[in-house]
């Protein structure tokens, strides 16, 4: 093992153990943020994803959200995990949705990536699947062919996948601010109600923000890389037309102040940090959200691997 190795070896020991005595809350403790900040310490070096420890990291505490997902009821609330880069799987007592997932190959390492068993075990606990766009840190096609082959729904826009035999299958609702559409689960034999916000990542290249309502009333927005300023013109209204508990934006977003008051959730939690596929000064730091998402909203930072059961 390498001098670099080890040391990166060492450090994310020690952060898993302060991250297990001081998991994901409001009000964090120095402690924790400290650990966040060491975790940026790993994920800024240059080979990261090429590491055995920060690989071990990755496929471990994924492993341990799967166990969770298997093994975890929810009588009330919602339940959060979050997985590499904006995977998220929320569950509340009648349904499990998921956010782009991926294995992680957009790392730039086949082997930080997860096997398809890991994602197929995950599929089997899923109800459907959202991807926001079509870059690889958030588009698996694998990983859609999984969900689709358990007969789950993958919705995603309209110019994902275009041209491939999967196209097809997956599900493009219509992309339309703040009005309800109904999605089928046939495991669950119920319709779930999804807004499909029409975002954009940069001018060209269309991203779904969606606003899930389960049938408990609970509602979470998932932003995808929502990154254009002319969409403000719904997202400072999507707080008039539905009441958002929790809002997942990509961390590095346009305005986080005029995003957080459009949606005017009861928490945020921000996703997209270290996706290490990016040189080093765009892995966007955790460290980096406590000065950006100085909202005045309630907030929880969180990584790979982390759960939060949201409970009003
Ligand atoms: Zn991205």
């Amino acid at each position: 093992m390498t001098l670099p190795d080890w040391q990166s070896k060492s450090i994310l020991n020690i952060t898993e153990s302060i991250l297990s005595e001081y998991p994901p809350r409001v009000d964090e403790p120095k402690d924790r943020q400290m650990a966040m900040v060491l975790l940026d310490a790993v994920f800024h070096d240059e080979g990261a994803p090429q590491r055995s420890s920060v690989q071990n990291f990755h496929l471990q505490r994924t492993l341990s959200v799967l166990e969770e997902i298997e093994n975890t009821k929810v009588s009330t609330g919602v339940k959060i995990w979050k997985l590499y880069n904006m995977g998220v799987v929320i569950r509340t007592k009648t349904v499990t949705v998921a956010f782009d997932i991926t294995r992680g190959h957009s790392s730039s390492s086949d082997s930080f990536a997860l096997s398809k068993e890991v994602i197929d075990r995950l599929a089997t606990h899923c109800d459907a699947l959202f991807i926001s766009h079509f870059h690889r840190d958030h588009a698996d096609e694998e990983v859609a062919g999984m969900f689709l082959d358990k007969g789950k729904p993958v919705v995603t826009p309209p110019d994902t996948w275009e041209g491939k035999e999967i196209y097809d299958d997956v599900t493009h609702l219509e992309r339309k601010a703040h009005e309800i559409q109904k999605l089928r689960l046939n495991n669950k034999q119920l319709d779930l109600e999804v807004v499909v916000y029409p975002g954009h990542q940069g001018a060209n290249i269309l991203n779904n923000v969606v606003l899930v309502l389960t049938p408990e009333e609970y509602s979470v927005c998932h932003t995808g890389d929502q990154s254009l300023e002319e969409d403000f013109s719904w997202i400072d209204k999507v707080a008039e037309h539905h009441e958002v508990d929790v809002l997942i934006p990509n961390c590095w977003t346009t305005n986080p102040l005029r995003t957080s008051k459009g949606y005017a959730p009861r928490l945020i939690v921000p996703a997209h940090e270290n996706e290490l596929g990016h040189t080093i000064d765009h892995r966007e730091a955790y460290a980096l959200n406590y000065s950006r998402w100085d909202v005045p909203y309630n907030k929880i930072i969180m990584t790979w691997g982390e759960s939060f059961h949201y409970n009003p």
